[in-house]
């Protein structure tokens, strides 16, 4: 390579040597990251907003998604009731159809689900993205579990994994700037077109 490209090699005490040595280590291939279309905007006030979330929950009787299988599927916004989890309407939705998947039992950690649990999961969310696909058409979606707080989870205490439908051009500028997101559409009348979804694919 010649000249240095690595910014950091004048300050590495083995100087020239050491130098050659983190090139040929690092020269065969690319840092691991995913490019994304995200402008980078640290929001430090959400904290105070997620903490604020947790201090809700100080146990199962105060944790909504314990709290939700217990009520009607209407009045819980449920979509479908599994043996070990359910699927249920995130109440805070970044998009229409933002759905939940929720293990019954209340324990935070990913590690602390069971292989059961873990398994369907799995094909819980498979296929809340194939009924969404069938009612709503997403071109993309997003699948995620926030671990923590300091992972961003609104409730860190009750496992839950996100499944976010995407269309081209819902990225707005409203999420940033207000956060407020424009849902065209009532939660009651979406929860009734992915039940049925999920019924028509079963
Ligand atoms: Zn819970």
């Amino acid at each position: 390579m010649g000249e240095s490209t690595n910014a950091y090699a004048s300050t590495h005490p083995g100087g020239a040597s050491q130098e050659a040595a983190d090139a040929a280590i690092t020269d065969d291939f690319e840092l691991a990251g995913v490019p994304d279309s995200f402008q980078r905007l640290w929001t430090p006030y959400r904290m105070a907003y997620i903490k604020a979330g947790q201090d809700q929950v100080k146990d199962e009787e105060s944790c909504p998604f314990c709290a939700g299988p217990t009520r009607s599927d209407e009045d819980s916004l449920i979509i479908h009731r599994g043996k070990t989890a359910y699927v249920i309407l995130n109440l805070f939705p970044y998009n229409p159809g933002h759905l939940l998947i929720c293990p019954y039992r209340h324990v935070p950690d990913y590690t602390d689900i069971t292989a059961e649990e873990t398994a369907e999961m799995a094909a819980l969310a498979q296929k809340a993205m194939r009924v969404l696909r069938h009612v709503s058409r997403p071109t993309g979606f997003n699948l995620g579990m926030n671990q923590g707080v300091t992972g961003g989870a609104g409730i860190a205490a009750h496992l839950h994994q996100h499944v976010v439908p995407r269309w081209a051009g819902d990225g707005n500028f409203f999420p940033i700037i207000a956060e407020t997101k424009a849902i065209p559409a009532t939660l009651g009348d979406i929860r009734v077109d992915l039940a049925a979804g999920w019924a028509e694919l079963d």
